[in-house]
């Protein structure tokens, strides 16, 4: 695969949004990596599993991370969301998702997180920085001690700043090795409905060698579809990693619509059949959630669970009652 084939210039794709009929993300093009093989890590072997208290709570218990519902560049509103949710998740996970950039820097949205009294999980993507501005946010990261989500991310062509030139100096395996290596607690990203299916395991365990101590498996819409996931991919080599399995948590019309903007998603059929009729979506996608998080917290080698929403503008009061009232019965 050439630079010019890829618009996001990885040399170990495909990312996360093949859509379901081979196509690039972009729209205009096959995926470069379309019909290929995984693309063997080989850069510097990750030494040893990096400690962490997550890895030490999650032997104990299922972990449950919540996405922080917070598209603001106001520190006010960080911390404000944050306060609600202190002693309620194991974690916060942030990031810039295409549809909602944030302009705060994950470092210091980082630092919001963990004076709130919970721990960041801090998404940065390849997309707004160089190597160099990367391993400045990794360093200040390690010093807030927050877990990092290594993402290649959204092409800017599909968000609101396709004014900003994407970047993409490293993909999220070389992201994640750099991260590793700067002594973080580092995820990736796999998403295993996203074509070519049947490499989306050995393609996680290539971002394992690669120094990822944790995977997020996006949405799959069927707890089956994680089991042959995770399965596969612990029996290729990554048995010692933290697999934390998005549910996604719907609470009205709008947050259903926000939540189907995520490249190459699928969700539970149950979801899709009840939320629309529902007297209450609150309630209604508060029972989906649970169902479907207990579902996937019975598979085997699933460390964790990630309530992932998408609320509106103006929704993030109720997406945050969402993720209370969810992680009351989950923790
Ligand atoms: S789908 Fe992703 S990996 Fe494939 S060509 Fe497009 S940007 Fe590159």
């Amino acid at each position: 695969v050439t630079t010019r084939e890829c618009p996001k210039e990885m040399t170990h794709g495909p990312c996360g949004g093949v859509a379901f009929d081979g196509s690039c993300e972009v729209g205009d093009r096959s995926c470069a990596f379309a019909g290929g093989a995984v693309v063997n890590w080989s850069g510097p072997a990750a030494s040893v599993a990096v400690v962490d208290p997550l890895r030490e709570l999650a032997a104990r218990r299922s972990l449950v991370v919540a996405d922080l519902p917070v598209a603001s560049s106001r520190a006010d509103d960080v911390r404000r969301a944050v306060a609600s949710l202190a002693g309620r998740i194991d974690a916060a996970l942030f990031g810039d998702m295409g549809i909602a950039r944030v302009q705060l820097p994950p470092s210091y949205r980082a630092a919001l997180v963990a004076a709130e009294g919970v721990r960041p999980w801090a998404g940065v993507n390849c997309r707004d920085r160089n190597r160099v501005a990367l391993e400045g946010e990794l360093a200040a990261l390690a010093d807030v001690g927050a877990a990092v989500h290594c993402i290649t991310g959204d092409h800017t062509d599909l968000g609101h700043r396709p004014d900003a030139k994407a970047v993409f100096d490293l993909d999220s395996t070389e992201l994640v090795s750099l991260a590793s290596r700067a002594g973080l607690f580092a995820s990736v990203a796999e998403n295993p409905v996203a074509p070519p299916t049947a490499l989306r395991p050995a393609r996680l365990v290539e971002k394992v060698r690669a120094g990822a101590s944790a995977c997020f498996v996006n949405h799959a819409g069927h707890r089956d579809v994680v089991q042959a996931f995770v399965e596969e991919a612990r029996l290729l080599g990554a048995a010692g990693t933290l697999f934390v399995v998005c549910v996604p948590v719907v609470f009205s019309l709008a947050s259903l619509a926000g939540i189907r903007t995520f490249t190459a998603l699928a969700l539970p059929a149950a979801l899709l059949a009840s939320i629309e009729s529902a007297a209450d979506p609150f309630v209604e996608g508060v029972r989906q959630a649970l169902a479907f998080a207990a579902a996937v917290l019975d598979v085997p080698g699933v460390s964790g669970v990630d309530l992932s929403l998408a609320p509106a503008p103006g929704e993030a009061d109720r997406a945050l009652e969402a993720i209370r009232t969810i992680a009351k019965e989950l923790m």
